[in-house]
């Protein structure tokens, strides 16, 4: 078995005015979203903090956390990936004799956060059509084009054969 992974900052490292980069990946099992059926993470969440010593004893992280996922079009049904970002990560901490700081819970949660409900292969995604289910991004099918108008089912027909 591997140790999992944390996100830790050395806080015994931290000057005031010298910010530390703390770059690096989670992997994806910590996060524990394995519940989500239309959304699995497909690779590690990653991040990029800079974490600062405020003065008053204050420590600040601050930076974006991605993570790639594996998702089911909630529209269309069809399988796609897409990685979700928190571009503005941002965690406080009142330093009180503490050695580290372990900012993995925070990470996991800001980037559930940011994780659709919906998921969407994409702004255009015309769906499946409710009469015959035929995944109208493939192209028109032959149902009325216009559901609201009477003449819309004329539109779709045309005569079969030669
Ligand atoms: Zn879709
Ligand atoms: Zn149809």
């Amino acid at each position: 078995m591997e140790t999992p992974a944390r996100l830790t900052v050395d806080l015994g490292r931290l000057r005031e005015g010298r910010p530390e980069r703390l770059q690096g990946s989670l992997p994806a099992s910590l996060l524990e979203i394995d519940d989500l059926e239309q959304l699995r993470p497909a690779g590690p969440l990653a991040y990029d903090l800079e974490v600062t010593l405020l003065p008053g004893g204050e420590a600040l992280a601050r930076g974006t956390l991605r993570l790639p996922c594996q998702c089911v079009c909630r529209r269309c049904g069809r399988d796609f990936l897409a990685e979700f970002s928190e571009e503005d990560f941002c965690e406080t901490l009142q330093i009180e004799g503490q050695i580290t700081w372990d900012l993995t819970e925070s990470a996991r949660e800001g980037i559930i956060l940011v994780l659709p409900s919906y998921p969407i292969c994409g702004e255009g995604c015309k769906g499946v059509c409710p009469h015959c289910g035929k995944n109208l991004n493939e192209g028109p099918c032959g149902c009325a084009a216009d559901g609201d108008s009477p003449w819309g089912a004329l539109d779709g027909w045309a005569p079969q054969g030669e």
